[in-house]
């Protein structure tokens, strides 16, 4: 399954994060020894105990929604997170990042699903986050692009709008804010059900665990 993921992935040069959010060390290894590299865990817990124990090489990603409180616990491990939903949130992640004397690489995440559960932020709020990023000129955040969860619906068209609305956001600050500024270009949308649609609307970054996982 991993080979096939990643033959699905390269027409679109799209990045593969395995979710190993409840998997074992053994299924990580696997996954590890068969050339993965980056892998995303939503619970804080979870991840400093897997960074711990498993290779220093493993990018880990957070995915999940954080808390501000537990961001100091991992501001030194993670090579990403996707799920900034607050500018609180934001600020918390830019004050330890400045404590712990480093750069976070972090993306924002546009709530686009109809559900109520769901995490992230509006338009308004998102542009909101930049707007403070760039007018502070804070150092230790880096704004990589964006990321968002659709809603878990069988009709592919209300799934494909959702992803156009993020890609179409995404589309929207890069020319508002990241014009001359490469760094602003991850574009992290799909999941195992949707990875598909994701990446004919736009995606450079799956989250895919159950499929590659079983
Ligand atoms: C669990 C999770 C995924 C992966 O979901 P699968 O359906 O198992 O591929 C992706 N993104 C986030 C934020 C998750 O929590």
């Amino acid at each position: 399954m991993y080979q096939h993921i990643l033959s699905d992935l390269q027409p679109y040069d799209a990045q593969l994060v395995a979710v190993s959010k409840t998997r074992s060390h053994d299924q990580i290894i696997a996954l590890y020894q068969q050339g993965q590299r980056i892998f995303g865990e939503n619970r804080v817990v979870e991840l400093v105990e897997k960074h711990q124990s498993l290779p220093q090489d493993i990018e880990w990603h957070m995915i999940g929604h954080l808390q501000s409180k537990k961001v100091k616990s991992i501001v030194s491990l993670v090579s990403l997170i996707h799920s900034v939903d607050s500018l609180k949130l934001y600020q918390t992640i830019e004050k330890e990042a400045k404590k712990a004397d480093r750069t976070v690489e972090i993306l924002l995440q546009l709530k686009i699903a109809k559900e109520e559960s769901k995490y992230g932020l509006n338009k308004d709020q998102l542009k909101e986050i930049i707007r403070h990023h760039r007018s502070q000129k804070l150092k230790h955040t880096s704004i990589k692009g964006l990321m968002g969860m659709a809603s878990f619906v069988d009709d592919p068209m209300q799934v494909k709008s959702e992803f156009t609305r993020l890609k179409d956001t995404f589309d929207e600050c890069k020319i508002e804010f990241f014009k001359d500024d490469p760094s602003f270009h991850i574009l992290s949308m799909g999941m195992s059900g949707d990875y598909r649609i994701a990446l004919t609307c736009g995606s450079n970054m799956v989250r895919i665990g159950s499929l590659l996982f079983g």
